[in-house]
């Protein structure tokens, strides 16, 4: 297993209290990810969660199995040593975490994927800000058009350096994240939107037309033409950070016939 990075650690206590807080979490099954030396994780189970707690780093995972001792025998604790992108993670109903950064971006798709009722996550603060980036603006990108089809952001919380230990060179940010019911804008086929997005901001800076024109491999010849040939002038146009979800759905709608 490879050595675990982003160990910085929650030392606000006011902080540890806010996050803790944000969801209603007494009586519920709370998934959270890299509970570190387990600040939060005993926030949480004195708020009466149970708590599954993922952890890379095995070091940090005997202890955890110390200092909760009492918690894993009464089953209010479940601690699971892996790597949260890939291993097995028991039912949760909700998600407080502070993220490793490094994976911040496969974990999310991974929980999306999964389904929950409500997260509340810690992020790099400029990561957090590219989810809730608002389609159409220039600070859009496939983070934010991939979060947003099915997920609701909401800004939460910044923290400073100063809250960690030790000190992150960054600014991090909590958000909740709940998940749309249906989509938006109906989707025919998730993959090939998830590549279309992928694609068109790797051009970010090109037209759609040109973008399309250009990434024909990877969309799929068909799929190319039936955008370039079905979708309107005024789209083909615009650059991928102009367009709203809808233009994505409705684009990949095209693609897909
Ligand atoms: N929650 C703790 C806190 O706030 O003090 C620690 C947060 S620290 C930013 C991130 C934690 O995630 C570390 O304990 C690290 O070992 C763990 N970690 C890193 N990559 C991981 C992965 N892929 N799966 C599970 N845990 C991971």
């Amino acid at each position: 297993m490879r050595a675990p990075h982003d160990q910085h650690f929650l030392v606000d206590a006011g902080a540890v209290e806010k996050i803790s807080g944000y969801a209603d979490v007494s009586g519920r099954t709370v998934l959270e990810i890299g509970p570190g030396k387990g600040i939060l994780t005993e926030a949480l189970l004195s708020r009466g969660a149970k708590v599954i707690a993922v952890e890379l780093d095995g070091k940090l995972v005997s202890y955890l199995e110390k200092s909760f001792f009492r918690e894993v025998k009464s089953g209010d604790l479940t601690i699971v040593h892996g790597d949260a992108i890939r291993c097995e993670i028991p039912d949760f109903d909700l998600v407080v975490a502070n993220l490793p950064y490094s994976a911040s971006s496969k974990i999310t798709f991974r929980l999306i994927g999964m389904g929950f009722e409500e997260a509340v996550l810690m992020y790099q603060k400029e990561f957090a800000m590219k989810m809730m980036a608002l389609p159409g603006t220039s600070e859009c990108g496939r983070l934010s058009i991939m979060v947003q089809t099915y997920a609701k952001v909401m800004p939460l919380l910044e923290l400073l350096p100063s809250s960690f230990s030790p000190k992150p060179k960054v600014k991090s940010y909590v958000v909740r994240l709940t998940l749309k019911d249906e989509l938006t804008y109906p989707i025919n086929n998730i993959e090939l939107y998830a590549v279309i997005v992928r694609e068109l901001f790797s051009h970010r800076r090109k037209t759609i037309r040109k973008a399309v024109n250009i990434s024909e491999n990877n969309i799929g010849r068909e799929e190319s033409e039936r955008i370039l040939s079905g979708v309107s002038e005024d789209i083909l146009r615009k650059r991928p950070q102009e367009l709203t979800l809808k233009e994505f759905a409705d684009l990949s709608n095209t693609a897909s016939g």
